[in-house]
């Protein structure tokens, strides 16, 4: 069978957190192939553990999409200080001329996809396109570790690594099945708190959603469970009315410019404006968006608003809402470089540990190991929507018996999707359209 029907069968997507289904991602011609171990939000871990102790399997993916691609180079990207996965790694790509490593300082965000790509290729993604323009195709290191379980083993995607880590007693990365609970995570890493008063961000601190529900549960695309203090400020700053950022952005908006200057893809020459996205709003006059073909560039990595603006305002906030106000308005972007790198860029890059600091996450910048232990884990609720495009079509019923790695949920016919499996033995209990439930036989 070949590899990408094979990736499809196992229902493998993007595991960094993007979700693409991943055999529509390897059914091309590539040149290069990129694997993402850089994982540049604070606070999680997931990818230097996985490179350190699995680098034998990172390799053996990349080169199983290598060979699917054509691809003839390839390049796993991580940080330098990761000493033991770069160690790890070395020795698996030892003898294999075709693979090497790119070891990145410590900025964020250096996994930022178009970056990485700029840094690997010395070529820029343009505005609405895809690392393949330019000849790439990137995947998450752990994404490959799927890849080498699904063509070697037959294994579908059950399991997934997840940091957890926040105000919790000891921090920890589990291998934990899809449908976890995140309260059995938070208690696993010795949460002992009124979860009233703690709430959740889903991925990393930057990047990741905010949870009030602490029953949701982990997706093939979930790499950390924080928890954090509801009035920390990262919280209190997320969960900020827009009334009150529209409010702020009239009020206190200088344009310095500063969230412009700092913005990684406007570095890229990508006419990322977030300072002009505040005149615009500030000023309700959508004319003075500047280009708003640039504003499809913004990767929302939050850098504006959590670190350049220091007045505290929402910039990335804004550059989404005129996003969403631009496609509802029927706004097409179209494939665009508009200007050559800033040759200062690197002077640009923001530390990852000055970052850490200006968001008050220093308590908890602290190493989150792999423990290989078993969770008791009795019931899981399996999302039909862990991916981009359409949800899964359940393919059971209540009462069906299952064992971890069958199928319960199929491509929509003719639809972009990812198969869902499940993952614990044990009997099918609920079916709706957004999630099979599982419990396990006592
Ligand atoms: S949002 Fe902040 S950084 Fe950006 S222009 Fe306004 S005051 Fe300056
Ligand atoms: S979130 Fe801000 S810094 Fe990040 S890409 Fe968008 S505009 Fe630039």
């Amino acid at each position: 069978m070949i590899i990408d029907e094979k990736i499809r069968e196992a229902g493998i997507i993007g595991a960094g957190g993007a979700g693409f289904p991943t055999h529509v991602k390897v059914k091309c011609k590539a040149e290069v192939i990129i694997g993402n171990g850089a994982e540049c939000e604070p606070l999680l871990h997931v990818d230097q553990l996985l490179m350190q102790h699995y680098a034998p399997k990172v390799v053996r993916g990349m080169e199983l999409v290598m060979t699917a691609t054509g691809a003839s180079r390839g390049v796993i990207c991580l940080k330098e200080h990761y000493h033991k996965a770069v160690d790890a790694l070395n020795a698996a790509i030892a003898g294999k001329s075709n693979i090497t490593l790119k070891l990145m300082k410590s900025y964020y965000p250096a996994g930022d996809e178009q970056t990485m790509v700029y840094d690997v290729m010395g070529e820029v993604v343009p505005t609405a396109g895809l690392p393949l323009d330019v000849g790439a195709v990137v995947n998450n290191v752990s994404t490959f570790m799927s890849i080498a379980d699904a063509v070697d083993e037959n294994k579908s995607v059950t399991d997934k690594y997840v940091t957890v880590g926040g105000d919790v007693q000891q921090p920890v990365t589990l291998k934990v099945p899809i449908g976890t609970p995140y309260r059995a995570l938070a208690v696993a890493a010795g949460f002992e708190g009124n979860e009233d008063d703690y709430t959740l961000v889903i991925g990393g601190p930057l990047m990741g959603k905010l949870c009030h529900d602490w029953s949701e549960t982990v997706t093939k695309a979930t790499s950390g469970v924080l928890v954090l203090p509801n009035e920390h400020f990262l919280v209190k700053s997320k969960t900020r009315e827009d009334k009150s950022d529209l409010r702020l952005a009239k009020a206190v908006c200088c344009q310095c410019n500063m969230c412009t200057l700092m913005c990684p893809r406007n570095m890229l020459g990508l006419q990322v404006e977030p300072h002009k996205a505040m005149r615009a709003a500030a000023m309700g006059n959508a004319s003075l968006l500047g280009d708003p073909n640039g504003v499809y560039s913004c990767c929302d990595c939050g850098l504006c608003t959590f670190y350049a603006c220091n007045f505290g305002l929402n910039p990335s906030g804004m550059m989404q809402k005129m996003k969403q106000g631009l496609s509802a308005a029927g706004y097409k972007p179209v494939k665009q470089v508009k200007s050559a790198p800033n040759s200062g860029m690197e002077y640009t890059r923001v530390p990852v540990s000055r970052l850490v600091g200006r968001l008050g996450l220093s308590n908890f910048d602290v190493p989150a190991p792999l423990v290989d232990k078993d969770l008791p884990i009795h019931i899981v609720r399996i999302s039909l929507k862990q991916h981009i495009g359409a949800p899964s079509v359940p393919s059971v019923k209540a009462g069906d018996e299952v064992k971890k790695g069958d199928m319960i949920g199929e491509i929509k016919q003719g639809a972009l999707g990812a198969r869902a499996h499940a993952s614990i033995d044990g009997v099918v209990t609920e079916v709706t359209s957004d999630y099979i439930e599982i419990k396990a036989r006592r």
